[in-house]
């Protein structure tokens, strides 16, 4: 059975303090959820441990913001998915185009990064998306296709409910501009496709969720729609009140 997954990536927000604090009301708000959703927090490294603690024994999970390929060794400054594995993390968020495009994180790089997560048994979200002048020249599927194509690429898949892809147009993340319901379920039909031609029909239980503006005001739309499988969650889930609202109406 596919579960709805609902992530909230607090990108380099929180002090350990205010990370404390929203776990502890976000805890508070979705226990009684009852429906069987996949509910993830992903604060900064310095919080992972705080947030570990007050997560345990409930239906939250941990994911980091990135990972790294190697598994240790002369990497000044970067995590390993085993270190995160042993900091509490189930999940690691990769390719954020805040890291493709502000850190120059590459297509290749994220494959490395996905290997090198699931060989170790860190479950990968995946995110892919076209810029604003990329959707302006009518290229959203070009670059959705080539994204995804290379990160499958040589994938050997054992579970598919560990893969997650999230598609996050880029001119759609922090700027309160949202891609239609509409929109965003056409470039996620593809990418279902795309999953389906390389892996088969059972790939049907990799989880497509949509990111970028995603708030109380329009989750339950999106979610509407046949291939819109959940939500990576920036600004909105800096806020206890609008994620677990996000969460509870997701779990309706
Ligand atoms: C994100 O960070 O992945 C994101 C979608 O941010 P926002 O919800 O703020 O657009």
């Amino acid at each position: 059975m596919k579960k709805n997954m609902i992530a909230g990536n607090w990108k380099m927000n929180m002090l350990r303090h205010e990370a404390r604090e929203l776990t502890q009301n976000i805890i508070s708000g979705v226990a009684k959820v009852k429906h069987d959703l996949d509910i993830l927090l992903a604060p900064p490294f310095t919080s992972l441990d705080v947030v570990r603690g007050l997560i345990e024994g409930t239906k939250v999970k941990l994911s980091a913001q990135n990972v790294f390929w190697e598994d240790r060794g002369a990497f000044t400054g970067e995590i390993s998915p085993a270190m995160l594995i042993d900091a509490g993390c189930e999940w690691a968020i990769i390719g954020h185009s805040e890291r493709r495009g502000i850190l120059g994180e590459t297509d290749s790089i994220v494959r490395k990064k996905i290997k090198a997560s699931l060989n170790d048994g860190l479950n990968v979200i995946v995110c892919v998306g076209e810029t604003l002048e990329e959707r302006e020249q009518g290229k959203t599927i070009k670059i959705v296709q080539s994204q995804v194509e290379s990160a499958l690429m040589d994938l050997e898949l054992e579970d598919y409910s560990k893969f997650v892809i999230a598609y996050e147009p880029v001119w759609a993340i922090g700027t309160g501009k949202n891609a239609t319901p509409e929109e965003a379920e056409h470039v996620h039909a593809t990418i279902r496709e795309i999953t389906g031609n390389i892996f088969g029909q059972d790939s049907d239980l990799i989880r497509i969720i949509y990111g970028g503006s995603v708030k109380v005001d329009n989750i339950k739309e999106l979610l509407a729609m046949d291939n819109i499988d959940g939500a990576l969650i920036g600004g909105a889930g800096l806020n206890a009140e609008s994620f677990v609202k996000i969460v509870k109406i997701a779990g309706e």
